[in-house]
């Protein structure tokens, strides 16, 4: 069994193509950016909304566990008190407002893999099915299995990393893989764990292995101003990706915000970054920069 977070489909980002990307629960870093908080641990996780509740009050009466608290301030919540009421998650149900949800499903790699080849008709001729997380090397096995399965029915895989895993996870999955996404977070190992809560040597010591064992990789870059969007870490990226011969392209794209939302209804409390100045710039700059010290080896392309 698989511990499933969301299943999107047409997705244009995660791969060549039309995709249908599964995300996998669970994850061994935090990026302090992170636009899934929901799939850190590898546990059903409840979130609640605030905002859409209309204040009935049935999901108080009903939770034995104390989660829900009504306040002058309005309806709060916990979610750490919150064990999900043995799968039947009584006050999601009783919710006539859709407040609440609950993520993460356990699959079946056969279930998982019946859900994505629906999506077959629209993949044409470079589509297909993309595994991303939370980190899906946490779920080796199972993920193993779902690309086997893939496979078997003639079906493009991605599997979209941040590779810092012990190789032997990455070496499980690859003989099913067509292509890796694979995150570069930092160069320099400080950075890396102040930034992504673990130091980055299995995330450089893979992307290595990867391209002696000849397989395609794309690299995603995410800026951050003032932190790895300098001239010495973009420099340091480019150097070490132009001597990987299978990187087929990098992709560069400023951190936004879009998940303020979902950091609120864990009950946390997100980080703002790449507020001031010009995202279009930030990348423009990266982009000369990468591509000057790639001697234009690079294939670099812009994500917005
Ligand atoms: S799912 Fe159950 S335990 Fe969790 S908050 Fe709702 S009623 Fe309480
Ligand atoms: S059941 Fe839903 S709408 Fe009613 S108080 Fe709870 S969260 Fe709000």
């Amino acid at each position: 069994m698989g511990l499933v977070m969301n299943i999107q489909r047409f997705s244009l980002h995660d791969g060549p193509g039309v995709r249908t990307t599964a995300f996998l629960m669970g994850c061994n870093l935090r990026c302090r950016w992170c636009h899934n908080p929901e799939s850190w641990l590898m546990k059903r996780r409840m979130m609640f909304y605030p905002n859409k509740c209309i204040g009935c009050g049935r999901c108080l009466s009903l939770c034995a566990r104390g989660a829900h608290v009504f306040s002058e301030s309005g309806h709060g919540m916990d979610p750490s008190r919150c064990i999900g009421c043995g799968g039947l998650d009584a006050c999601v149900q009783a919710c006539p407002a859709e407040a609440m949800t609950v993520c993460g499903k356990e699959y079946t790699p056969e279930e998982l893999v019946r859900q994505l080849a629906k999506d077959r008709i629209f993949y044409e001729e470079d589509g297909g099915v993309t595994f991303s997380g939370g980190e899906v090397l946490g779920q080796d096995t199972f993920l193993r299995e779902c690309l086997r399965l893939c496979k078997a029915q003639g079906l493009h895989t991605c599997v979209d990393t941040a590779a810092c895993v012990d190789s032997e996870k990455l070496l499980r999955v690859a003989e099913y893989t067509d292509l890796f996404l694979v995150d570069l977070k930092a160069m320099d190992p400080a950075l890396h764990e102040k930034l992504c809560g673990v130091e980055n040597s299995r995330t450089i010591e893979n992307i290595r292995l990867l391209g002696e064992m000849g397989k395609p990789m794309w690299i995603r870059i995410p800026l951050v101003r003032g932190e790895n969007a300098t001239e010495s870490e973009l420099r340091a990226m480019a150097q070490f990706l132009r001597g990987v011969p299978t990187v087929e392209r990098v992709d560069v794209f400023p951190v936004l915000n879009h998940a303020q939302d979902k950091y609120r209804a864990l009950g946390m409390q997100g980080e703002l970054f790449n507020e001031e100045g010009d995202n279009q710039e930030l990348i423009e700059t990266s982009i000369r920069i990468l591509e000057k010290e790639s001697d234009g080896v690079l294939n670099l392309n812009r994500l917005m």
